[in-house]
């Protein structure tokens, strides 16, 4: 089996506590992927900014983890490289190696500045998602409902599609994501949201926004976060709530759109898949329940071929 996943905290939370990515505790970690023995691995890394950073604490946190990513691939560089265009990702694998993915979570990181938008691209990151759950300089996120897409939001959305970065609309309110489908021109992503008619919550999608992007030919990241997997009981969201979400997404069309947001070592997920090893767990439970054409685009195929048209 094949894995892209489309968003986890590791290098937020590992630059935290000053450990590296060879480690047995994080979610993502070296030994774990190995232990799950796939074919091909990518994965997304979030340099996240909580919402108590802005303006230049947000630059030089960016930075920081940044710094502590690129030390990552300059330790394990047998291990582990960074995907800087699509044609990156077959090279890459076809090495052995983890194809890295630097992403952002939170617009904040921009602090407000047009210019920082190409700075960040040309390290490397290849989406960005505008809010988390606060309000930024761009937009507002799922805690503030009221706020839309700002001036410098809509600014920002055109010089991201300009340098090529990926916008990607978790963790935004509904009102910002109705301003930013008037202006999208590109495809974008939710790297971590589900479907909110399967579990209602704010984080995860209305179906008119996952046929939005079905026509749109986006890219959706199901969330393992128990919270966004299952109401009423999360403590007992497992395989089969994952199902519930892929079942909704096909029958809106979603087949393409499908793939992996995971949100490890940031979020409070299923026991049975609290590491990328066990991924191999959670993907034969789907092979049963849809078969392997379907598991394989979940997994990895809707992801890698997203990138391949679009960075
Ligand atoms: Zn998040």
């Amino acid at each position: 089996m094949k894995v892209f996943d489309l968003h986890c905290d590791t290098i937020t939370a590992l630059e935290t506590v000053q450990t590296d990515l060879d480690n047995e505790f994080s979610a993502v970690n070296l030994r774990s992927a190995k232990s799950g023995n796939f074919e091909a691995y990518a994965q997304c890394f979030a340099a996240f900014l909580a919402d108590d950073y802005r303006g230049e604490a947000a630059i030089k946190k960016w930075d920081r983890i940044y710094s502590w990513f690129e030390r990552q691939l300059a330790l394990y560089p047998d291990k582990i490289q960074q995907v800087r265009c699509g044609s990156d990702l077959r090279r890459i694998e076809a090495a052995g190696k983890i194809a890295a993915i630097l992403t952002t979570e939170s617009g904040a990181a921009f602090a407000g500045k047009l210019e920082r938008i190409s700075e960040v691209r040309e390290k490397g990151c290849l989406m960005t998602s505008l809010t988390w759950n606060g309000d930024t300089e761009l937009a507002g996120g799922v805690y503030t409902p009221e706020i839309g897409l700002t001036d410098f939001g809509k600014e920002a959305v055109k010089e991201m599609e300009r340098v090529s970065m990926v916008v990607d609309i978790s963790h935004m309110c509904d009102a910002a994501v109705d301003d930013f489908l008037k202006i999208a021109q590109k495809p974008f992503v939710a790297t971590h949201s589900n479907c909110r008619s399967v579990c209602n919550a704010m984080r995860n999608l209305t179906d008119d926004y996952i046929r939005e992007m079905v026509d749109r030919k986006g890219l959706v990241g199901i969330n393992y976060l128990i919270y966004f997997l299952r109401e009423g009981s999360p403590e007992q969201a497992g395989y089969e709530d994952v199902a519930r979400h892929v079942e909704h997404f096909l029958n809106l069309g979603g087949e393409h759109i499908i793939a992996l947001g995971s949100d490890f070592d940031g979020a409070t997920v299923p026991e049975s898949f609290n590491q990328v090893g066990k991924l191999g767990s959670l993907y034969d439970y789907l092979c049963s329940a849809f078969g392997a054409a379907i598991a394989d685009k979940l997994f990895y195929n809707n992801a890698r071929d997203f990138f391949e048209r679009n960075l």
